[in-house]
């Protein structure tokens, strides 16, 4: 756990990120200055509506749908997602999440029967940080469409680097055998949606997806906040 940070946060004030004048850590002026992406293909960056991945483009990438909020690059959310991860500002995913309530229940598919998902961290990493930040945005995420978060379903085994500092061939490596899948817990014909802050290379996403598929899932989406 980062005491000092922890020690920072119970002692903090709650302003805006943008523009340190609201109550919330993310006012509702700020968001409507966020720029959401039009829905698009995460594979091949096309347009697609609902964030549904082409039929063609999930044989490269086995998923249905990655539905992403806005854009990393925006340094605003940057600065956002960043202090939600590693400094307790949690409470910022509520903010972000229920100013677009709207973006998300327009693109979820309510008629499935579906779970959430939160990717796992090791729990080594989880301890040093205090918490694992999927976990606080599937649990927003359900309390504005109730689909039930399933957190003990999916586990991290091994301790990995950061992905983003490696390259192309030592992230493969990274992540081999990395997860595991108590089976049971969640019904094989659910559409699964694994939740995330950012999704970047997508390898992370993509060895889950794979696991998932092996041991009998075939309905993978994602949602995230972010990406590039
Ligand atoms: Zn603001
Ligand atoms: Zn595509």
């Amino acid at each position: 756990m980062k005491l000092l940070s922890y020690i920072t946060w119970l002692f903090q004030n709650n302003k805006c990120f943008w523009c340190q004048k609201s109550e919330h850590f993310f006012c509702r002026q700020c968001n409507d200055n966020l720029k959401l992406y039009k829905p698009y293909c995460y594979v091949c960056k096309k347009e697609s509506s609902n964030f549904l991945v082409h039929k063609e483009c999930q044989i490269r990438f086995p998923l249905e749908q990655v539905i992403v909020l806005t854009r990393y690059r925006n340094t605003g959310i940057k600065k956002l997602l960043r202090h939600a991860k590693y400094y307790w500002k949690h409470e910022a995913y509520r903010d972000v999440i229920f100013q677009n309530l709207d973006f998300f229940q327009k693109h979820l598919d309510s008629d499935r029967k579906n779970v959430f998902i939160p990717v796992p961290m090791h729990y080594f990493r989880r301890w040093k940080r205090g918490y694992n930040q999927s976990e606080y945005i599937a649990k927003n995420l359900w309390n504005i469409c109730q689909i039930p978060v399933k957190n003990n379903f999916l586990k991290k085994i091994k301790y990995t680097k950061q992905q983003s500092h490696l390259s192309k061939i030592e992230r493969a490596k990274n992540l081999s055998w990395v997860f595991f899948i108590r089976n049971n817990i969640v019904d094989k014909n659910s559409t699964i949606y694994l939740i995330d802050d950012i999704i970047s290379t997508g390898s992370t996403i993509l060895e889950i997806a794979k696991l998932l598929h092996i041991n009998g899932y075939k309905n993978i989406r994602v949602i995230c906040l972010a990406s590039d």
